[in-house]
């Protein structure tokens, strides 16, 4: 199974709680005005990569804390990456998902069984588009403060 990625980052402190690999996946329809990734927007831009591959970059840092899965979209890849967030489960890391869609409409859409699949593997959800005029650093792990961050495990 593979996914199409615009990025990644082998660690980070800056996109949840820890450290964290993050993988930036290619594709968005949002058009959020003010979007810092517009690169991450074309659903056939980026590069492909297998979920074993991550894996081996995942498994070969013993001092991860979690997964993020940032944009682009995650949703729009979400059997992909609910596989890859099931094998993260499974090594005790925590998955941390950021969507452009409310949690409102993951859960609407639960006849997708992919999307309810990822929404399952996921720990903590970032929801809603980024808004410029409601811009903040004041919130951790968003960007703007109509976000929400829903801690699942809590
Ligand atoms: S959801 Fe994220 S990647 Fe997509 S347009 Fe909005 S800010 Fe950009």
């Amino acid at each position: 199974m593979t996914l199409r990625i615009a990025g990644l980052m082998k660690e980070s402190v800056c996109d949840g709680p820890g450290i964290r690999f993050v993988v930036f996946v290619q594709g968005c329809f949002h058009n959020c005005s003010g979007c810092h990734n517009p690169q991450t927007h074309n659903p056939e831009g980026g590069a492909e990569i297998s979920i074993d591959e991550l894996l081996k970059m995942i498994d070969s840092n013993p001092l991860l804390d979690g997964v993020t899965f940032s944009g682009g979209e995650p949703f729009l890849q979400a059997a992909a990456l609910a596989k890859l967030a099931e094998h993260c489960n499974r090594r005790g890391l925590s998955v941390m998902t950021y969507s452009g869609y409310h949690y409102e409409d993951i859960v609407e859409t639960s006849e997708n069984t992919a999307w309810r699949e990822l929404l399952r593997r996921t720990d903590i959800l970032v929801d809603g588009p980024f808004i410029p005029e409601k811009a903040t650093h004041e919130i951790p792990f968003c960007g703007s403060s109509n976000q929400r961050v829903h801690n699942f495990r809590e």
